[in-house]
């Protein structure tokens, strides 16, 4: 039985890695459940799941989730703190960061230094300060298992390899639902059309970043960070289908790939296993429902984000907390209506010219540039 925290409980991965829990009766026992601020389904969660700690971010909905939950043994806690505490209770040996945003920073931080197993899908904390929780994961002697689908393909194709056998990766990109489209036409795109993935169901934040391939910029960096590699080792490859979910060269150049259905319950149950594999009824691949897998380069002259994110991965130092902060506010700010699709890359290369570089940050350097960066690229959607 692996004890599981899991903090983001209420949303696209949280609620599909407790369907993984509740699918596997016996395996995991779920010891901690956060939510920022959805209550209700924090509630109902807690009650099927009789976790020892329900933690809502937001503090004005305290005495909501504490008398609803009065009567039963879970405890009730609110508040960023109470969130580190979540990551980091005892008797938890994996916590599933599965925040959104670089808000899962401080509380990844919290499960590290307490010896926690990490299953990674809040990519933005290893964008911000890759270099700080890679070596703190070292120092603390920590897996860290991704659960993007991405990274759960390459971590599968080196199972059994070293990582110095490897050449390269190719990061598989579905081009979103804008794919084949030009400026003029992204240029007057609305929320609800961006909204719209052909592939996947997730959180509205990944939704436009995958619309704007920022999703894609953001997984080039955090596959530096997971598999410890150079920009030039890491290429994008634009593959409709969402079938191959990634691809590992190897120095002898042979490939590995992963594949199967497009279904994040998959790597979320490899990173709850692992390193076992564990039998699951998920739906199987059928290869004659998918008589054509393609390719084509990402379109990068488009969609500038992705080179926004290279160019960031380069210059290192606090430049891709610059660009996630920015990316954070523009997201938002696209999804109020206040600003429009090509102006995103705009405000965050503005960002990047604008916010102090700091060449070998720590910490309080990461906290601080994400703060400014966030007043900065505020000040620019609201003028
Ligand atoms: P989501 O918006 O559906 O859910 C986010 C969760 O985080 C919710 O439980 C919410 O309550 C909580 N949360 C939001 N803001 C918070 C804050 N400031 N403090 C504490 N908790 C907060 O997002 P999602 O689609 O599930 O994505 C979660 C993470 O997983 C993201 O980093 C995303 O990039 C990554 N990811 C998601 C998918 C997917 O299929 N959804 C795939 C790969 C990676
Ligand atoms: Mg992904």
């Amino acid at each position: 039985m692996k004890n599981i925290s899991i903090l983001g409980s209420t949303g696209s991965v949280g609620t599909q890695a407790l369907a993984v829990v509740q699918a596997n009766p016996g395996l995991y026992k779920v010891l901690a459940l956060t939510a920022q601020s959805n209550a209700s389904l924090l509630i109902s969660q807690a009650l099927a799941f009789e976790p020892v700690l329900v933690v809502i971010g937001d503090e004005s909905q305290y005495l909501v989730v504490k008398s609803a939950l009065a009567g039963t043994s879970v405890r009730v806690l609110a508040g960023e703190e109470a969130l580190c505490e979540a990551a980091a209770l005892t008797e938890v040996d994996l916590v599933l960061t599965a925040i959104v945003g670089s808000a899962g920073l401080r509380p990844t931080i919290a499960a590290i230094e307490a010896g926690k197993d990490i299953a990674l899908a809040n990519k933005e904390t290893l964008v911000v300060a890759g270099d700080l929780i890679t070596s703190l994961a070292k120092k603390h002697g920590v897996n860290i298992i991704p659960v993007d689908s991405e990274h759960s393909a390459i971590f599968q194709c080196l199972v059994g390899e070293g990582n110095e056998a490897l050449e390269k990766i190719y990061l598989t990109a579905s081009g979103g639902p804008f794919r084949g489209k030009d400026r003029e036409f992204l240029a007057n795109v609305t929320k609800a059309q961006a909204l719209k993935h052909p592939n996947w169901v997730m959180g509205a934040k990944i939704t436009i970043d995958s619309a704007s391939l920022m999703n894609k910029g953001l997984e080039v960096i955090e596959a530096k960070w997971l598999f410890d590699l150079d920009a030039d080792q890491i290429d994008v490859i634009v593959h409709p289908q969402s079938v191959i979910h990634s691809i590992a060269q190897f120095k002898d150049g042979s490939m590995k790939a992963q594949m199967g259905v497009p279904d994040m319950k998959l790597p979320i149950h490899y990173a709850f296993a692992y390193p076992q594999r564990i039998s699951t009824d998920f739906k199987r691949f059928n290869f004659l429902e998918y008589p054509e897998l393609t390719f084509y380069p990402a379109d990068n002259k488009t969609f500038r984000n992705l080179d926004l994110a290279y160019t960031a991965l380069r210059k290192g130092g606090n430049m891709p907390c610059i660009i996630n902060a920015a990316n954070e506010v523009v997201v938002n700010a696209f999804l109020q209506d206040k600003i429009g699709f090509l102006e995103m890359s705009e405000v965050i290369e503005n960002c990047m010219e604008e916010i102090g570089f700091i060449e070998e940050p720590g910490l309080n350097n990461y906290l601080e540039t994400d703060y400014h960066t966030r007043i900065f690229a505020n000040q620019l959607v609201t003028k």
